[in-house]
């Protein structure tokens, strides 16, 4: 891969030459006032595109899967239950992680390529009426697959069962590029990671609480240190962390959060979804089919693309990477070599991902598969001409 291509992964994503300046500080005393002009900024920043007037947010040195694991060991209890859908490699590695928690995880077994089934959920919820389960997972964006579930029709679902259960969503591919609710879906955990949507480097786990969520790590509780987030409230009230905080990868969070807020969520998640039409208009003209099962599924993140019958998807990957110097991402999990993944998330304009369409156009075509040149990217174009974006990160 070549280091001036931009990358098509659904993360990292690319980072904007004033996100990579925001993290190049000198060395501070993270003890000294200078950090908490950082941290603050970078807390409440997070809380404005998660759209919160009330959560908590705590940022770990790690990633997404340490935000999984802060939800889940503040919370819960050995041997509590909690219910997930599994349709995709992330929801999969969530259940994972609860499981060797001790959890017990009721799991919904869901076809890739469908979305949380709200209706089972409320169903299993009913019928739950010892309340049992404690926590109900969600994976708002299943990057596996590029599916998005419908996170506000799993509060109905719980509203409507009357059920007391705490909603944890995973939101690591979703917050800060789909719509994302914490208070309007009453969120009780919303978990993200630098990478994705803020456009970082890796390296921040980030967990947002809600009071009734701040609540339950009273009574509950699994195993922790590294992810207590009473140590890390504890922190946060007197400027500083439990322990050396990455400032200027939180520097970066701060500047990220700005520059979300300063083109606007609207915009931002309107040039997402203009973005992902191209490249589904490509898909289509191609003559393939999305993983996602239908078009209300479709995720504005990523677009996971099935290649024909017989046909090693992982080679497009490959192939692309070593003669054009781009990447793509790989099938994950249950999917490996029948789809092949476009990111379209971060820092992206029409004009990079048209380059993305016309290099997988190209070692689609030098692999035999039966695609005309031009043909995607033609179709993404029609697209882009006729709902031309406001260029809000290229001018930065
Ligand atoms: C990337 C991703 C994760 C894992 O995050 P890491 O930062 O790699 O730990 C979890 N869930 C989803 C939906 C993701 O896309």
């Amino acid at each position: 891969m070549s280091l001036q291509n931009p990358v098509f992964i659904p993360g990292p994503t690319n980072m904007p030459e004033s996100l990579r300046r925001a993290c190049d500080m000198p060395t501070i005393d993270h003890r000294s006032d200078l950090f908490k002009d950082i941290l603050h900024p970078a807390r409440d920043g997070v809380k404005r595109v998660l759209k919160s007037a009330t959560a908590e947010v705590f940022i770990f040195p790690s990633t997404g899967t340490g935000g999984w694991e802060t939800a889940i060991t503040n919370t819960l209890s050995p041997g509590d239950t909690v219910l997930a859908a599994c349709n995709g490699m992330f929801s999969q590695k969530w259940i994972d992680m609860c499981q060797r928690h001790g959890l017990v995880v009721e799991i919904v077994e869901t076809a890739w390529g469908e979305g949380i089934p709200a209706d089972r959920f409320e169903g299993i919820l009913t019928a739950d009426t010892g309340h049992k389960i404690k926590a109900v997972l969600a994976t708002h964006n299943e990057t596996a697959t590029g599916v998005r579930s419908d996170i506000a029709a799993v509060r109905a679902a719980m509203d409507a069962a009357g059920h007391p259960a705490l909603l944890f969503v995973d939101g690591v591919s979703s917050i800060g590029s789909m719509p994302f609710e914490f208070d309007g879906w009453g969120v009780d955990v919303a978990v993200t990671g630098s990478q994705k949507g803020f456009m970082l480097p890796a390296g921040l786990g980030i967990a947002a609480f809600s009071a009734k969520a701040m609540e339950a790590t009273k009574t509950g509780g699994l195993p922790r240190t590294y992810f207590d987030i009473q140590d890390m409230a504890k922190g946060y009230a007197a400027n500083g962390y439990p322990y050396t905080p990455a400032v200027g990868l939180l520097n970066g969070l701060k500047t990220a959060s700005d520059m979300l807020l300063a083109e606007g969520l609207d915009a931002v998640f309107a040039r997402h979804t203009r973005i992902a039409t191209g490249v589904r208009a490509a898909v289509a003209a191609w003559g393939l089919d999305l993983c996602a099962a239908r078009p209300a599924l479709y995720s504005d993140t990523v677009s996971a693309i099935r290649t024909p019958e017989g046909f090693d998807a992982g080679r497009i990957v490959a192939h692309a990477s070593t003669r054009y110097g781009v990447a793509f991402g790989a099938g994950l999990g249950q999917v490996a070599g029948k789809v092949f993944r476009i990111g379209h998330l971060g820092s992206l304009t029409d004009v990079m991902m048209l380059s993305g369409l016309a290099t997988a156009e190209m070692a689609m075509v030098d692999l035999g598969l039966n695609i005309r040149l031009g043909s995607g990217v033609a179709a993404a174009q029609e697209v882009y001409r006729s709902s031309a974006g406001q260029i809000a990160l290229a001018a930065e």
